[in-house]
C-alpha cells in the first residue's frame, strides 16, 4: 500500500532528472500522513541538501515564527517541497524538473487529504491553482486569499503566501507575510 515511506523510498531511487545527480540528500518531506495542513515549499536550500529535511535554514526558522503566528508548530503540518533535490546554487527549478517530480508531490497529497494546502511561493502556488483549474495569478495579489476547493477526498481550503525566504530582505514583504499567518490565526482555519 502506498505511505509516505513508501513514496520517500520511490524519491530516495529516483532518477528521473538531472537534479538527482548533482543534489546530496534528497528532501522528501516531512510530517505526519495524518497532518490537516500541508505546507509546499519550492526546492531544498543547501542546508536542506545536507540534512535531507525541509526548511533547517534561515527560511525555516522563519517559517517556525510564522507558523507560530498562525498558532501552529511543525507537529501540525506535513512540509513537502514542489521538488525533492536541491537545484545547483538555488536556482529556479526548470519545467522539466518540475514534471519529473510533482507526481511525487501528488502521491504525498493523496495520501495525507489535507484540510488546508497552504503553497508558499510561486512555483508551489501556481502548481496548485492549476491542478485545481483556478485561475492562475501573481503570487502579490494571490497571497493570503483563501480558495475553496472540492476534490475526490472532499473539500479543501488553499491558501496561497509568499515564500518565507522572500521576508527575509525586504522588511515591507516580511510585515505583509507576518499579517497574512496573523489572519490564518483570525480565521481559525485550523
Ligand atoms: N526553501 C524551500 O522552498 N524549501 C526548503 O525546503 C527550504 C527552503
Amino acid at each position: 500500500m502506498i505511505s509516505l515511506e513508501s513514496i520517500a523510498r520511490d524519491i530516495n531511487k529516483c532518477s528521473k532528472c538531472s537534479l538527482s545527480k548533482t543534489c546530496n540528500k534528497k528532501v522528501p518531506g516531512s510530517g505526519s500522513s495524518t497532518a490537516r495542513i500541508m505546507l509546499i515549499g519550492e526546492a531544498p536550500g543547501r542546508n536542506e541538501d545536507m540534512l535531507g529535511k525541509p526548511f533547517v535554514g534561515a527560511a525555516g526558522k522563519f517559517l517556525d515564527e510564522l507558523l507560530a503566528h498562525a498558532g501552529l508548530t511543525r507537529k501540525d503540518v506535513f512540509i513537502g517541497n514542489m521538488v525533492k533535490c536541491r537545484p545547483p546554487g538555488n536556482r529556479d527549478p526548470t519545467n522539466q524538473e518540475l514534471d519529473a517530480c510533482s507526481p511525487f508531490l501528488d502521491e504525498q497529497l493523496s495520501v495525507i487529504k489535507p484540510e488546508v494546502i497552504i503553497p508558499l511561493g510561486r512555483f508551489a502556488m501556481s502548481y496548485m491553482l492549476d491542478k485545481y483549474h483556478l485561475p492562475n495569478g501573481r503570487i502579490s495579489e494571490l497571497h493570503g486569499k483563501i480558495f475553496n476547493v472540492n476534490t475526490l477526498f472532499g473539500s479543501l481550503k488553499l491558501i496561497p503566501m509568499y515564500h518565507p525566504a522572500a521576508g527575509l530582505y525586504q522588511g515591507s514583504t516580511k510585515e505583509k507575510i507576518i499579517d497574512d499567518w496573523k489572519n490564518l490565526r483570525a480565521n481559525k482555519f485550523a
